[in-house]
């Protein structure tokens, strides 16, 4: 099926007519169905919104770099985190995706572009450790040789903050990255823009994340969403750098991309400043991101899986 990308078994020479017939009897292969194509004249990022067969809609993301090709793609329609930084908080929870919706959706880009997806990140609608049972099948299903073959290393979950499923994660001694929405350095704060920290504390999740970073064979990515004057000063930085010492990681800065009038993007010389005060002092790598695709909707934070048909919720 992943392989030679087949949608019919009677396509499938290979095997007996007689199995053949008994599959197509009690099974189908679900294809995700493309609703709509955005590209970015800017960065060539590209946005799919993909209608599922109970009617809702979901979204990916295309990023297409020199060397690479990254999906971002869904683990929700929906999200119940509910963070204030977020139009996908913005829907509250619909629903999970099945372990089949979440392949398709690099299968069903792939299968477009006809180039082979090189990465990818569960970065896009819903938090992708609510739904682990299906998020791992799925992974395991693109990583497989069998499958599509993407490697552990290129592929990267990204969790708010859910303590509980971060020890899971760690104790079952998975590979995929894992990366960790901080965004905050006090809990007070991060209580504002990110509810879930009222459940899990950042003691609680920092401890978990050092216990993960230090056993797994690979960093933790950090990423901080800069937002301006709510956690980009000074003594934000240096706070930050206490709090990840010790910790195997890498950190992204990303500039806050605008979802609601409540916040605001720093500017350019605040986002500098606070990369100035940790780069030096931060034993780890720091890349600073200017999300692309944010003239479709389609940076980070933005999906909300209904650009012409509001009809999720
Ligand atoms: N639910 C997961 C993964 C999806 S969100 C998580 O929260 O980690 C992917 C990333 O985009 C997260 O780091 C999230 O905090 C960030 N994000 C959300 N809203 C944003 C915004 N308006 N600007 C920039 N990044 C944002
Ligand atoms: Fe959900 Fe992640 Fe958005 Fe928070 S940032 S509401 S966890 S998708």
């Amino acid at each position: 099926m992943y392989i030679r990308d087949l949608d019919r078994f009677d396509e499938m020479t290979n095997i007996s007519k007689e199995l053949r017939k008994k599959l197509a009897r009690v099974a189908y292969i679900s294809r995700l169905k493309l609703a709509e194509r955005q590209i970015s004249a800017i960065s060539g990022t590209e946005k799919f919104l993909w209608q599922l067969e109970d009617g809702l809609y979901i979204e990916s993301v295309l990023i297409p770099e020199k060397d690479r090709r990254t999906v971002c793609i869904s683990s929700q329609v929906g999200c119940a985190l509910g963070c204030k930084i977020c139009a996908t908080g913005k829907l509250g929870l619909t629903r999970n995706l099945y372990t089949h919706e979440l392949v398709e959706q690099v299968m069903g880009i792939q299968r477009m572009l006809g180039e082979k997806i090189s990465n990818v990140v569960v970065m896009g609608m819903g938090e992708p450790f609510q739904n682990y049972d299906n998020l791992l099948k799925a992974l395991y299903i693109i990583k497989d040789s069998d499958g599509i073959a993407i490697g552990h290393r290129k592929i990267t979950i990204s969790t708010a903050g859910l303590v509980p499923e971060i020890k899971r994660y760690s104790e079952e001694g998975h590979q995929f990255q894992l990366a960790l929405s901080l965004h905050a350095t006090t809990d007070a704060q991060r209580n504002k823009i990110m509810p879930i920290n009222k459940k899990y504390p950042l003691d609680e999740l920092i401890t978990a994340s050092r216990a993960y970073a230090q056993k797994a064979r690979s960093r933790l990515t950090v990423e901080y969403v800069l937002i301006d004057g709510i956690n980009d000063t000074p003594e934000d930085a240096h706070r930050l750098i206490k709090m990840l010492k010790g910790i195997p990681c890498k950190v992204n800065l990303i500039a806050y991309n605008p979802t609601s009038d409540e916040f605001k993007r720093p500017d350019k010389a605040r986002i500098q400043a606070f990369s100035d005060i940790i780069c030096p002092i931060l034993y780890a790598p720091v890349t600073l991101r200017l999300s692309k695709g944010d003239d479709i909707d389609g940076a980070c934070g933005q999906l909300a899986g209904t650009p012409k048909y509001n009809t999720n919720r």
